[in-house]
């Protein structure tokens, strides 16, 4: 049995956030993702938590590109790493490491050849909100230009610490502030919504019209499927597997099959697991929860 019309037209779109690393690099990363059974992908240029890198002509960028066409591979998306943080007013030079390090982070995604960047937009660390959206407004205006080929993606957050993009007023403001605005876009994590408050449980729709009325539901170009540990509203942003935690399966399945997105990929970040073989090892639960939410739910 087939869910919509539209999910007929456009094979869903899920894949999850894979590794880039050894020799193979770029290639492994589309290995990965075929391994799991996905259609799209997400990756990071190198480790999400430092800013060191390898040079582009050793990540095996060709080999991949050649998979993934014939794999049929469309698209993939590309995360900054979240050491960027372009809301630091306090200290100068972490804001402009930040800067430069955002724009080399384009123009590596965009010799990838992804054309979306996906970027927390910051934590004020103690300056207010106010002050640290002005300073990430500063940031993208630096990096973003006209000719661009490149959108980056202000990802929903959960609102721990002293994130900023826990609301859509708060990504609303970052739009409001950024020149090139056209060349932003929202990536919607269903887990930090959650934590963030908002109810996409009893009333995606509701949450959904919100974010239209703010932002405009086309600017959503990828959405992170991820169960939460916490309550609604925890402000925690610890990601569950998939039907494991506070959202639950029956939300995530409508929200990836939900005829208004189609088209947008849709990328898990869920834990590892536990290896049943070997427990001291955890192995990746993406090729399983892809075909759970491929298939039709059980009724
Ligand atoms: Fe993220
Ligand atoms: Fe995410
Ligand atoms: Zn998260």
């Amino acid at each position: 049995m087939t869910t919509t019309t539209a999910t007929t037209m456009h094979p869903l779109k899920i894949g999850s956030h894979v590794g880039m690393n050894g020799k193979e690099m770029f290639y492994g990363s589309v290995k990965e993702a075929l391994s799991y059974q996905a259609n799209t992908f997400m990756v990071y240029t190198g480790a999400p938590q430092n800013t060191r890198r390898k040079e582009l002509s050793q990540l095996r960028i060709p080999e991949a590109h050649a998979l993934m066409k014939e794999s049929g591979i469309e698209q993939f998306v590309v995360h900054a790493p979240y050491i960027i943080n372009l809301a630091n007013t306090v200290k100068t030079e972490t804001y402009r490491l930040a800067v430069d390090f955002l724009a080399l982070e384009t123009e590596r995604a965009i010799a990838m050849g992804s054309h979306i960047l996906i970027l927390h937009p910051g934590s004020h660390v103690g300056a207010g909100t106010p002050a640290g959206t002005k300073k990430i407004v500063e940031g993208l205006n630096e990096v973003l230009t006209r000719d661009l080929p490149c959108f980056i993606a202000l990802e929903t957050m959960a609102g721990k610490g002293s994130e900023i993009g826990r609301s859509f007023e708060e990504l609303a403001a970052i739009y409001d502030g950024v020149v090139c605005s056209e060349k932003l876009r929202v990536c919607f994590d269903t887990c930090h919504v959650n934590d963030a408050g908002y109810d996409i449980v009893n009333d995606f729709d509701g949450v959904m019209e919100q974010f239209h009325r703010l932002l405009g539901r086309e600017q959503i170009c990828v959405f992170h499927i991820n169960d939460s540990k916490n309550e609604r509203g925890a402000s925690k942003d610890r990601h569950a597997n998939i039907g494991q935690g506070t959202i639950g399966l029956p939300t995530l399945h409508a929200i990836v099959h939900h005829p208004d997105f189609a088209d947008i990929p849709k990328i898990l970040e869920t834990p590892y697991l536990p290896s049943l073989q070997d427990p001291s090892r955890s192995v990746p639960p993406y090729k399983e929860e892809i075909a759970l939410l491929r298939k039709p739910l059980p009724l």
